[in-house]
């Protein structure tokens, strides 16, 4: 495949943007290729600069359940942008979607917008501090949080590719507070609360992991989680930037019957648009200023055309059967391509509509455990299937994402490659 445009604007871009990039896992590096630029994209098809066209199993990292371009969502889009694009001043698209994210995640009585899932899980920190007045946050290996500076450690996803866990610019006494334990590791839970729970303020947790690549709770994990956090008196974060919209309309927490004290979501909820989230308990989210002392504010939050753009693709994904239809596509395409791994020393994890293939014959519950899969091998499959055009998460550490925009004939391909994937 030719892609003479895509390199050349990669190098103009490198001459004025560090790595040529805004997010570094898109330079592509993990994979040794370079990054395509994008010309437009629709429905589940990317066209790059070059005229190629691609599958998009990424989906701008989960953000387009339904496709690219919905036309329904673009419609209530433009007309929000002929209405002005940004008031600093209250709109009635604000309360609409708190109202709709209300409804799908009861636990979340009240709601603040942000602009991104980093934001939304930096103000649920401070809030989960000021709280309690207690300073630990407990977190797991793997999970990723955003990059806040207390957060970036042992933080998965494109953090994995640095040398160190973390990142450099970070002082030791920006994290002295935080502690990460491995997933799905119960008793190391128990421990830490044994020793130190007086002075936990929150335990935050992706419930079902998407950032080291999909990982599973296992029973009874996430329970505990609850249990000794309602225990110590200190507050359970799910931070569902991920799963929020995905796992179903009220995100893991419903799938799982649990509710954590604060909830954070991003990605869909922003349908496209830089929107994110977070909410929970009224007393706690009362402590928010100017009710509260714990401050959080944002020039560009609850964007009007964020918000129209989050309202109208949450009340597509309310229709009835929408999540069901999603995850029978799902779950077909699961068996299929479990049948297409045999003796392929490649392990599927999945999740409602994410999916994760690593390059390993053991089971991966764990970050340690992903670690440990093949990243030659996973890069190897990257390469040939952008060769047949598929763009697939970049990295052996993230999720893939299905759509309700994904056609039969589309997954059927995606299977007969990966059948045929020489290794
Ligand atoms: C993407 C993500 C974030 C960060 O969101 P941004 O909008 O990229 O800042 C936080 N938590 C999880 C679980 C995520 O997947």
């Amino acid at each position: 495949m030719n892609r003479p445009h895509s390199i050349k604007a990669y190098e103009e871009a490198l001459r004025y943007i560090p790595g040529g990039v805004n997010s570094p896992v898109r330079a592509l590096r993990s994979v040794g290729e370079t990054p395509l630029f994008i010309q437009k994209a629709k429905g589940t098809t990317l066209t790059d600069i070059d005229g190629n066209r691609f599958t998009d199993f990424c989906l701008s990292w989960g953000v387009f359940i339904l496709g690219h371009a919905h036309p329904q969502v673009n419609k209530a889009i433009r007309k929000a942008v002929s209405q002005g694009t940004s008031y600093g001043i209250p709109s009635l698209g604000e309360t609409g979607l708190a109202k709709l994210v209300n409804q799908s995640f009861p636990g979340m009585e009240k709601v603040r917008f942000v602009n991104s899932g980093t934001e939304a899980v930096m103000s649920a920190v401070r809030l989960a501090r000021g709280f309690t007045r207690r300073n630990i946050i407990v977190k797991f290996d793997g999970c990723y949080h955003g990059h806040a500076d207390h957060l970036l450690v042992s933080a998965g996803s494109g953090v994995a590719g640095l040398s160190g866990s973390s990142s450099a610019g970070v002082p030791d006494a920006f994290t002295a507070y935080t502690v990460s334990l491995p997933f799905n590791d119960t008793e190391a839970v128990n421990r830490l609360f044994a020793e130190k729970g007086e002075a936990i303020a929150a335990v935050i947790v992706e419930p079902v992991p998407a950032n080291m690549g999909v990982v599973l709770p296992q029973a009874g994990f996430l329970e505990q989680l609850r249990n000794i956090t309602v225990q110590y008196k200190s507050l359970l974060i799910f931070d569902e930037v991920i799963t929020g919209f995905r796992l179903s309309a009220g995100g893991a927490q419903k799938r799982f019957g649990l509710k954590p004290d604060l909830t954070t979501l991003g990605k869909i909820i922003g349908g496209g648009f830089p929107a994110a989230a977070f909410g929970g308990r009224a007393d706690i989210m009362s402590l928010l200023a100017p009710d509260g002392p714990v401050y959080q504010a944002g020039t560009l939050s609850g964007n009007p055309v964020a918000m129209s753009a989050g309202i109208e693709t949450l009340q597509i994904l309310n229709q009835p059967g929408y999540y069901e239809n999603l995850e029978k596509t799902a779950a077909n395409f699961f068996a299929e391509l479990t049948d297409a791994i045999a003796d392929k020393k490649i392990r599927l994890n999945h999740a409602g509509s994410l999916f994760t293939l690593f390059f390993t014959a053991a089971e991966v519950n764990s970050f340690a455990d992903a670690k440990q899969a093949d990243p030659e091998r996973f890069s190897r499959f990257f390469k040939y299937m952008l060769a047949h055009h598929f763009y697939l998460s970049p990295s052996p550490f993230e999720a893939n994402f299905l759509s309700s925009a994904h056609s039969e004939t589309e997954l059927a391909r995606f299977l007969k490659l990966v059948k045929n994937f020489p290794g």
